[in-house]
């Protein structure tokens, strides 16, 4: 038995069989039985596989396209499929440790880091990129037919606790909570955001363990005593009694389905909209389950060609849009047009389409050139068929539609006067075209320093905070030396976004935010303290910010914000909100 100490955020004590979560590298950690190593093993070859047969068709592609020289960059990784260090390495790991084979090759990678950070080669030093892909690749793959990572945080058994490095509000937003008992997590400093949630949850939760991930093993029976602060390992019979005592007299309030007939409101009756983003025309029914009003952003790449699948053409567009917005009628939808850049447009319709929400996340980061709208203005084709498809579809319900990636009001004209085009070509067919609200998304800096000029010309603003933030404060989050500097309290963000607020006001346009930092309860409370008042975030995180919002007052979040905006460091801005959220009492001070 060995007991960690933490610090104790939401009280209770249960015992559960822990499941790993390595967010950073993004991959789960779990004990495979004796009788499911061999479909493990299976898993890893059939990866190695369709990594192969992707990689050739990928070179044969960029030849085509880009030339012999720059796809012979692909011939390492080829080579490195074969390499006995890779994956009949990461078998032996699945083998040894009788773990998934997601964790085996994570390992791989790790160890591999390793000796390349030894070596002053810069050619060597170079291969551990060409290794890291190739890894990444092996872990899309492996997602592939089978549970994503999402799927199987959703298909815990029910006696699991959950041991992390760390845990964001949007990876908690993928938890089926009904299922999970309680969490620990390494990390600890912001732990007024982890305590909000696990408060919010209605589960135990201990944080602050600096290496509880590490020390204890997928399977491991584990207590976790919220109230004591403490993660109790291979606990005894005094322990699990403790555990099963709490267990009986408590059951947690929160069953992960929310209450979906109420709309979201502060607790003085400010009504707060919350919208979903989704990504796949399937979610739509994962948005309507967690209560979204509508969709404030559905990112359409899925539709771009993918693999073998072609482009979706103007009818099967149509078809998929009409159908989302009939699914969501009488509520609007909201369209966004492709965002992908030039090499994603390449890419994708080599690779296969990559389920789960944790590669489309790492997908979208860091792109700033031809991109976003900048590429569809010069791919007139590819846009004015999507244009044609979304204005045919229009009659159906309620569609918004969404520039993404704007940096100027020439910009915009111009993928207007592309809207113009395809309606006066659909009214030259000889069908009736409605008029539909046009917004831009505002995440270049750009585009927020001159939201009044843009506001006069669109209906609606959304500000994506995701790429505003990176590019605002120039950080590109994938850089792991960097990534701390990517702030969402940075006082420049919070000054942009009350500017964009500001403008849209002034102009009577609705604006909404759809970045990532809306899922953060603790962030939500202060973008409402600044004025906010429309939302769109992963379907997940609707429950946990409808509960929050209902237990605090609106004045109270403006002077809280009020405060906020003249303080110069994050960390004084973050200390101002943690001492704010306990007054509030949605956090144990
Ligand atoms: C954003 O940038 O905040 C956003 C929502 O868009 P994406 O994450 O798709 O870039
Ligand atoms: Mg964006």
């Amino acid at each position: 038995m060995t007991r960690l100490i933490g610090i104790g955020v939401s009280p209770g004590v249960v015992a559960g069989r822990a499941v790993i979560l390595n967010q950073r590298a993004q991959v789960l950690r779990y004990r495979v039985p004796a009788a499911r190593v061999g479909h493990e093993l299976d898993r890893l070859e059939q990866s190695r596989t369709r990594s192969r047969q992707q990689l050739v068709d990928i070179r044969a592609r960029v030849a085509r396209r880009r030339g012999p020289e720059l796809a012979s960059l692909f011939d390492a990784q080829l080579l490195m499929l074969d390499d006995p260090m890779i994956v009949p390495r990461a078998a032996e790991i699945v083998r040894a440790e009788r773990v998934n084979a997601e964790w085996a090759v994570q390992q791989v990678l790790q160890e591999f880091s390793a000796v390349f950070d030894e070596v002053a080669d810069p050619y060597l030093r170079e291969r551990k990129g060409d290794v890291a892909d190739l890894v990444g690749r092996l872990k899309m793959n492996l997602r592939h037919g089978a549970s994503t990572p999402r799927d199987l945080l959703r298909e815990l058994d029910e006696s699991s606790v959950l041991v992390a490095d760390e845990l964001t509000p949007s990876l908690a937003a993928q938890v089926d909570w009904s299922r999970v008992r309680g969490f620990a997590t390494d990390a600890g400093s912001r732990t007024y955001h982890t305590a909000i949630l696990a408060r919010s949850l209605d589960v135990p939760a201990v944080v602050g363990l600096h290496d509880a991930s590490r020390v204890i093993q997928p399977g491991q029976l584990v207590v976790i005593d919220g109230a004591a602060g403490e993660v109790i390992v291979d606990p005894g019979p005094d322990e699990l009694a403790r555990a099963a005592r709490h267990a009986d007299d408590h059951r947690p309030a929160f069953s992960g389905a929310p209450g979906r007939s109420a709309p979201a409101a502060t607790a003085d009756g400010v009504r707060i909209r919350l919208d979903a983003n989704i990504e796949f025309p399937d979610d739509l029914a994962a948005a309507r389950y967690a209560g979204a009003e509508g969709i404030g952003l559905y990112r359409s790449e899925f539709l771009l060609a993918r693999g073998d699948r072609e482009m979706a053409s103007e009818d099967e567009q149509c078809a998929i849009y009409r159908r989302m917005l009939e699914g969501m009628a009488p509520e609007p939808v909201t369209v966004r047009t492709f965002d992908v850049d030039e090499d994603q447009l390449i890419q994708r319709s080599a690779e296969p389409p990559a389920d789960g929400a944790w590669g489309a996340e790492a997908e979208r980061a860091g792109r700033q050139g031809l991109r976003g709208l900048r590429l569809s203005l010069t791919r007139p084709g590819l846009f004015q068929t999507q244009l044609r498809a979304l204005l045919r579809a229009a009659p159906y319900g309620r569609l918004r539609i969404l520039f993404p990636f704007v940096s100027s009001v020439e910009q915009l004209r111009a993928a207007r006067a592309m809207v113009a085009e395809a309606a006066a070509e659909l009214a030259r067919r000889g069908e009736t075209v409605p008029k539909v609200p046009i917004g831009v998304m505002i995440e270049i800096p750009a585009a927020a320093y001159t939201a009044d000029l843009l506001a006069r010309e669109v209906d609606f603003f959304t500000i994506g905070t995701n790429d505003l933030i990176q590019y605002c404060l120039a950080v590109d989050r994938a850089d792991e030396r960097v990534s701390r500097l990517y702030q969402p309290l940075h006082p420049a963000i919070l000054r942009l976004i009350v500017m964009v607020r500001r403008a849209a006001v002034r102009q009577r346009i609705p604006v909404s935010l759809c970045g990532e930092m809306a899922a953060d309860p603790a962030l939500l409370t202060l973008l409402v303290g600044l004025g906010l008042t429309e939302f769109s975030m992963t379907p997940g995180a609707i429950g946990v910010a409808r509960q929050v919002l209902g237990e605090v007052r609106s004045d109270e979040l403006r002077a809280l914000a009020r405060r906020v905006l003249r303080l110069p460091t994050v960390d004084e801005i973050e200390h101002e909100l943690a001492a704010a959220l306990g007054r509030l009492s949605l956090i144990r001070e």
